[in-house]
């Protein structure tokens, strides 16, 4: 089943379903996205330590990869951006691009925020000097790095705040969401409206039916695994999640884990993204199957098995003369060509190759990971 999505040249085909996981193809003018997906994430125009080329090859083989407002208007800056032609050029990646609005990063990263109904004043991260974001604003950065996904600017409080807190920065999301709608895109720029509400399930089901009114491409949900609970962040998951339209993707913004990820499915997510992989990997943890682990039961038994999520702690003594790989089952060229014992003395020495090879292997954990759930959709679930 193939819908159309609002914006030419975007189109959702759903494949199969298993419970509320699905399987599909999201099509966009710079190729296909076999959902569900992860996407690596490129803060400030680079996945660390990955070339473009590392990126596009399998077993990696990124169909889409992140980038952020926020850290792109403040380093390099539009100036630059413009001149190179927008961050596909200036990245030289060639295949779809997804931007995050700037807005968590507003409300995190940045000094002093004041916000207003219009938008929010802060200081840059970097050097002091103050910026104005709005929805406007943000569009137009996101014009101008020409990414085939544009997010909407919204809100998003911390885990803990109050309700009026919660409650205003909802009305907020919904109004900027308008006027992110309103305001000029690239050529073939599609845009995803997000769900905020916290871990209240009424609220977010009102703040779904409001966003997913807006006829955008797709949608996401904001706000999860900001401080709750993990728990309540299932909660939502799988109260909410299936509920957005099943005719057009569903993303959950920066969330997580390799079990989180299978969750996310099992409650009907299709699209990842997360610093995961990549900052672990620069800390010393690597994924591996060869690790004892607690498999997920997070989706129906049966079908093939799948890469788990036991982790290495690379800097642990044991490793120092352990010559086998991180994964035995991995395929990566870190495991295919190290053993352990090797990274943990690159690790120990700070030599700058070991980010390389331990981003590498994270990043092919999470692309086998998710595509060995997709295949179970494929192979156990309905097909559509
Ligand atoms: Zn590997």
């Amino acid at each position: 089943m193939i819908t159309q999505l609002p914006t030419p040249g975007f189109s959702f085909e759903l494949l199969a379903t298993l419970g509320h996981a699905r399987a599909g193809i999201l099509h966009t003018p710079r190729g296909a996205i076999e959902t569900p997906v992860f996407m690596p994430v490129g803060t400030a125009g680079t996945v660390k330590a990955m070339t473009a080329d590392e990126l596009r090859a399998p077993p990696i083989d990124a169909k889409i990869i992140l980038g952020n407002t926020y850290h792109l208007y403040l380093r390099p800056g539009l100036e630059v951006m413009e001149l190179a032609g927008g961050l596909h050029r200036f990245a030289a990646w060639d295949r779809p691009i997804l931007t995050d609005s700037g807005g968590f990063q507003v409300f995190s990263l940045s000094g002093i925020n004041q916000k207003d109904d219009d938008g929010v004043t802060f200081q840059s991260h970097i050097d002091g000097s103050k910026h104005r974001l709005t929805p406007e604003v943000s569009m137009n950065i996101q014009r101008v790095l020409g990414s085939d996904i544009a997010m909407c600017f919204d809100e998003c409080p911390p885990g803990d705040a109050d309700q009026a807190i919660h409650d205003r920065a909802l009305a907020r999301t919904t109004a900027w969401a308008k006027r992110c709608r309103e305001s000029p895109r690239a050529t073939g720029q599609a845009l995803f409206g997000i769900v905020q509400g916290g871990v209240d399930t009424g609220k977010r089901l009102a703040h779904a039916e409001a966003i997913t009114s807006l006829d955008f491409d797709g949608h996401a949900l904001g706000g999860l695994a900001v401080g709750e609970d993990i728990a309540e962040t299932y909660r939502i998951l799988d109260e909410v999640a299936h509920q957005l339209p099943a005719d057009k993707p569903r993303y959950l913004m920066g969330v997580g884990t390799p079990a989180d990820l299978e969750r996310g499915i099992a409650a009907g997510i299709d699209m990842f993204d997360c610093v995961m992989p990549t900052r672990n990997a620069r800390n010393g943890y690597l994924f591996s199957s060869s690790e004892p682990h607690r498999p997920s039961a997070a989706l129906p038994a049966g079908g093939k098995p799948r890469p788990s999520s036991g982790r290495v702690n690379i800097a642990n003594a044991a490793n120092r003369t352990d010559l086998g790989p991180i994964d035995r089952a991995c395929p990566c060229w870190t495991c295919a060509t190290h053993s352990r014992a090797y990274l943990r003395h690159l690790y120990v020495a700070k030599e700058i190759l070991y980010a390389r090879l331990a981003t590498l292997h994270n990043l092919t954990f999470y692309a086998r990971h998710v595509r060995a759930i997709r295949d179970r959709i494929l192979a156990d679930g309905r097909r559509v």
